[in-house]
């Protein structure tokens, strides 16, 4: 079995096999991430390459694989009759997948089409990660995101028809202090009309070579501080009106929200009310990421 580049993918995937269909990121500009900024750059993998992998992680692994994983930045950008035979070939390998994932960007999702999307669904594809990272277009776009809250929406809601679960993922403090009321209600009213399965919250760190940590360093921009992240997580799921299940599973957020919402969206609350008791010194200190 081969991998090129490094090994990234979502938490809720750390049991799952990763098989790559494809290496890097196509879009590679967002001015948070460092994951492919020195390589590999973006390639698709051959497809009887991937498939002989599969053969070979069958040899190991036998009837143990319930969830596949198929990593890199963006496989939902590969041509779409090929990604089907992957899925489909996946599912004839493993008798006993119960799930198959992919990341994808909105921008590429977009291309598909909801027919594009349909046919990956039928092919097996079960669950795609989305970094929406914010619904402010003013956001999306110093960040170099690539894409628009109204094309996130388009293709979040095509996902959801096409049968396939949708992941999305929400950076908090992303906008700075200068933004962040606003990113907080624009990705709220995003979140709304899309209604994903799925609300992933991380917050922002800068990483080492970004472009974004430049902006922190040169002071251009202005990190929030733990409790302007709470009170911002605040605001963002009191504007929350979509039955998604929220969840900050992750090392970078100050305390842990979990929960189905609407029901849960009071403990939820009062969770950040009891934390904005706590003194700022004792939530973690400001570091810079290096992976
Ligand atoms: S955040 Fe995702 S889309 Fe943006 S450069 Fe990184 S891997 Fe690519």
């Amino acid at each position: 079995m081969r991998y090129e580049g490094p090994i990234y993918r979502p938490p809720s995937e750390a049991d799952s096999l990763l098989i790559q269909a494809t290496v890097g990121c196509p879009h590679n500009k967002c001015t948070f991430c460092m994951v492919y900024k020195n390589g590999p750059r973006y390639q698709v993998r051959d497809v009887k390459d991937v498939k002989e992998d599969m053969l070979k992680a069958r040899d190991i692994h036998g009837d143990h694989v319930r969830t596949l994983f198929l990593p890199a930045g963006n496989t939902i950008a590969m041509k779409t009759d090929d990604l089907c035979d992957i899925l489909m070939f996946a599912k004839e390998t493993f008798s006993t997948l119960e799930r198959i994932t992919v990341y994808g960007s909105s921008q590429y999702i977009y291309k598909k089409g909801i027919q594009g999307l349909k046919r990956l669904a039928h092919a097996g594809l079960s669950r795609i990660h989305v970094g929406l990272e914010s619904g402010d277009d003013i956001i999306l776009k110093r960040i170099k995101k690539g894409t628009s809250s109204k094309e996130q929406i388009e293709a979040g809601r095509w996902i959801i028809e096409a049968g396939i679960e949708l992941s999305l993922y929400v950076v908090l403090g992303i906008g700075g202090k200068e933004r962040t009321g606003p990113h907080a209600r624009e990705t709220a009213r995003v979140l709304n009309e899309i209604v994903p399965d799925f609300i992933r919250l991380r917050t922002f760190v800068p990483k080492i070579g970004t472009l974004l940590l430049a902006e922190v360093q040169n002071g251009s921009f202005k990190m929030l501080s733990p409790h302007e992240v709470l009170k911002e997580t605040a605001l963002l799921i009191n504007e929350l009106q979509a039955s998604s299940y929220l969840t900050s599973d992750h090392y970078t957020n100050y305390i842990n929200l979990e929960g189905k919402l609407p029901e849960g969206k009071k403990r939820l609350l009062d969770k950040i009310n009891i934390s904005l008791e706590r003194d700022e010194a004792s939530y973690r200190p400001f570091f810079i990421g290096t992976e």
